[in-house]
């Protein structure tokens, strides 16, 4: 929180959303691309390859990322109950509902090494910002 340099970079929302670092939104917080490798899913460099920026802030930092796991899902079950409404339709007078529920799982649980790494990706822009990197134009003189 001292002295940062604001600028113009990707914004939080790509960062979190491609998992890259809260801090210089290069470098990737995850070794492993393919979060579907599910013994990798969640194996991160100890500090970030391009700023050096440490992942793990203290120990069991990664403890609070349920939560927003949690809202992650309830927002893609927003979205997949809206997405049904809209194409299948749901219904007081048929089991549509219970099929829109039982799909809703269905996706949640596919989703779930996108979901802990979106939420790990969310959790750690909370506590750091981003700083624009220094590019060696700037450092040269
Ligand atoms: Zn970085």
């Amino acid at each position: 929180m001292c002295a940062q340099k604001a600028g113009k970079g990707p914004g939080v929302l790509w960062s979190v959303f491609n998992n890259k670092c809260p801090r210089c939104r290069q470098g990737d917080l995850y070794l492993q691309k393919n979060p579907y490798k599910l013994k990798t899913t969640t194996k991160m460099p100890e500090t970030c390859p391009v700023c050096g920026q440490k992942f793990e802030l203290e120990p069991g930092f990664w403890f609070g990322t349920g939560y927003v796991s949690y809202a992650f899902a309830v927002m893609l079950t927003g979205i997949t109950f809206v997405i049904w409404w809209f194409t299948i339709g749901i219904s007081i007078r048929d089991n549509s509902i219970f099929w829109w529920l039982g799909a809703n799982g269905v996706v949640l649980v596919l989703l779930q090494p996108v979901i802990q790494r979106w939420s790990r990706s969310a959790w750690i822009s909370f506590f750091v910002r981003y700083e624009r990197p220094v590019a060696d134009s700037e450092t040269e003189a």
